[in-house]
């Protein structure tokens, strides 16, 4: 079973893991964006972390509708209510409950994945967050090591985007230019998703 602290642990690990990585993250938003997703996803796990560091919230729910909203208030760009709604409708879907199951985790992320395509307009293949979040939560549903699993997806579905031709978010300024960059976004889920797997295992 899943508590409070097992998310308040993936979320200060997205922390970490973004803080280590966010030059790399800043400079794939340069080719094809405005160069900022690594500070601006600094500056929303930042605030994060320093809150469930202070006072935890008692159930998961609360930790991840708590991250969610500091996200939306806190990131700057497109990707902040983005990353929001996904932890705030993942939270909200799992509502006032002291413990949950992986089972229970990966249905309620799949709420939170369809409010982002709801919010973005996006679909998979159009080179963004959700190519890498999409086969996540399929993984994170089905598989025998669902953590580990979904790691590997996240991992193959962000590299997958490099092909693609962006159809939404900035990116998609760039038209054909667009195409041989991985999206920014979909590299942080990866590191997200992978964040998740850390601390399950
Ligand atoms: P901004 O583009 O406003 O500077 P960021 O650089 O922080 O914001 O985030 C860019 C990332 O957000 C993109 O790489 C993409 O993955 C994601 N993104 C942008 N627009 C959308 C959308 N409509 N739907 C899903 N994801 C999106
Ligand atoms: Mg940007
Ligand atoms: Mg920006």
């Amino acid at each position: 079973m899943l508590d409070a602290d097992f998310f308040r642990r993936w979320l200060i690990a997205c922390a970490a893991l973004v803080d280590r990585d966010a030059a790399r993250l800043t400079e794939l938003d340069s080719a094809i964006g405005d160069a900022d997703h690594g500070s601006n996803l600094q500056r929303g796990f930042t605030a994060v972390a320093a809150a469930l560091e202070k006072e935890p919230p008692p159930t998961p729910g609360a930790v991840l509708t708590l991250a969610g909203r500091l996200l939306i208030s806190t990131v700057g760009g497109a990707s902040g209510p983005l990353y929001g709604t996904l932890l705030r409708r993942t939270g909200k879907t799992l509502g006032d409950a002291a413990e949950v199951t992986p089972a229970r985790l990966a249905e309620a992320l799949r709420a939170g994945v369809t409010a982002v395509a709801e919010l973005g307009g996006a679909r998979p293949g159009d080179k963004t967050m959700l190519d890498a979040l999409e086969p996540a939560v399929e993984a994170l549903g089905s598989a025998d090591a669902p953590f580990a699993a979904a790691r590997e997806a996240a991992e193959q579905g962000a590299l997958a985007t490099v092909p693609m031709l962006a159809r939404k978010g900035r990116a998609s300024y760039l038209g054909e230019r667009s195409i041989g960059h991985e999206d920014p976004g979909a590299a942080s889920s990866a590191l997200i998703v992978g964040a998740l797997a850390e601390v399950a295992a």
